[in-house]
């Protein structure tokens, strides 16, 4: 069986996410999207809301799973029989990001190694820190996320007012 583990914050999940969540499912027999809980301080959404999402978003998708973690991701992905992390670029940024935890991880967890897949034209520019930009000023973010996000992240930026 080969199992990938998709990691991220996806707070909130964007059309990249959901892209890269495809492309990889087509590669893998299992995917495990793994929803990173402490990512950051004050996320939008707490991990059970987007584990959630990212379940009612997957469900049609054979073969799709999705877990929060926290720790190490090298942890996680051993736990769920992974040997490989499925990660997107965008642009040199993030691979320069990538690059030394992309390195280390066979080091510290052998038999691990990482994909990355190219984003898509289409998705490249959005990132879930631009979303909720444009949202907490009421801009139009229906374009960047997948159907019935943006409704969420609106009523929860009206909540936080
Ligand atoms: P992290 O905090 O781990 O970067 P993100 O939720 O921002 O979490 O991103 C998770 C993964 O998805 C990363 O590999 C990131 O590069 C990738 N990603 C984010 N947005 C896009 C996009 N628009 N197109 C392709 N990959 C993306």
């Amino acid at each position: 069986m080969r199992i990938g583990v998709y990691p991220g914050s996806f707070d909130p999940v964007t059309k990249g996410h959901m892209d890269i969540i495809r492309r990889a499912a087509g590669i893998f027999d299992v995917l495990v999207v793994g929803v990173l809980c402490n990512s950051a301080k004050q996320p939008l959404f707490t991990a059970s809301e987007r584990k959630a999402q990212l379940e009612s978003l997957t469900e049609e998708m054979p073969g799709v799973r999705v877990a929060a973690f926290d720790g190490l991701l090298g942890d996680f992905a051993r736990e769920q029989g992974a040997s490989y992390i499925v990660r997107g670029l965008r642009s040199g940024t993030d691979f320069d990001y990538e690059m030394p935890f992309a390195q280390g991880i066979p080091k510290l967890f052998p038999g691990q190694d990482t994909v990355f897949f190219m984003a898509d034209s289409a998705y490249a520019y959005i990132s879930s820190s631009l979303v909720k930009e444009i949202a907490m000023h009421g801009g139009d973010i229906t374009s960047m996320v997948p159907q019935g996000i943006a409704e969420k992240v609106y009523e929860r930026f009206q909540d936080k007012n």
